[in-house]
């Protein structure tokens, strides 16, 4: 029964995507398992993990983010096309189903952005892949920081610097929850206060990773 229309090109669908355009989503392949950089195949550290490799201890992307995933991401989270995140989860929850983690912690928004945007993609992805496993509120944006867009690696690092606060205790193996991930220095700079407040294991899970 064609009751909707596809998210992305607007074609009528039984689905939130269309199949058509759900069989355009890039997949990751193979990649980096420290930062799931996408790679001509699997390995355990990219040429960049083993120079320096991140606080975080494993990555898990679904796709890279390239058309459509990206259109997909930027109309989920700016357009508050919020079906549009129920498909990307999907993707995030079919990978990550296995992992053994106590804890996801979705990246927290800035209280301005949040009014901003309405929402947080980050936590509403969270919520969409735990399988039943506790999502906390355990970290907090201490500052509000300039967007990351159009910011260089070294630029990011020092931007995202100190904007994180752990809230509230953490269990040993937790799940950073966010919605791309780019350079990693958001993630890392979560990953590093997360390990400073006891987490000893903590991987990161994005919808999409850019190559
Ligand atoms: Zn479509
Ligand atoms: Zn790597």
């Amino acid at each position: 029964m064609l009751t909707q229309q596809c998210g992305l090109c607007g074609e009528a669908s039984d689905a939130r995507l269309c199949e058509r355009c759900m069989s355009l989503l890039p997949g990751l392949g193979p990649a980096c398992a420290r930062c799931a950089i996408p790679m001509r195949a699997p390995v355990d550290l990219c040429g960049e993990c083993q120079r320096k490799p991140p606080t975080f201890d494993a990555a898990l992307a679904a796709l890279r983010y390239e058309p459509p995933a990206d259109l997909l991401l930027q109309d989920f989270k700016f357009n508050q096309r919020l079906a549009l995140g129920v498909v990307a989860a999907g993707q995030l929850k079919m990978m990550t189903a296995e992992r053994k983690v106590d804890a996801l912690i979705p990246i927290p928004l800035h209280r301005s952005r949040l009014r901003q945007r309405g929402f947080n993609q980050s936590l509403l992805l969270a919520q969409a892949v735990c399988g039943g496993r506790p999502v906390l509120h355990a970290l907090a944006r201490q500052r509000a920081t300039a967007a990351q867009s159009g910011l260089d690696k070294d630029e990011r690092r020092r931007n995202v610097r100190g904007a994180f606060a752990v809230v509230q205790h953490l269990p040993p193996r937790i799940a950073l929850v966010d919605d791309v991930m780019t350079t990693g220095a958001t993630l890392n700079e979560a990953a590093k206060i997360c390990k400073a407040a006891g987490a000893s294991w903590v991987e990161v899970w994005v919808v999409a990773r850019r190559p």
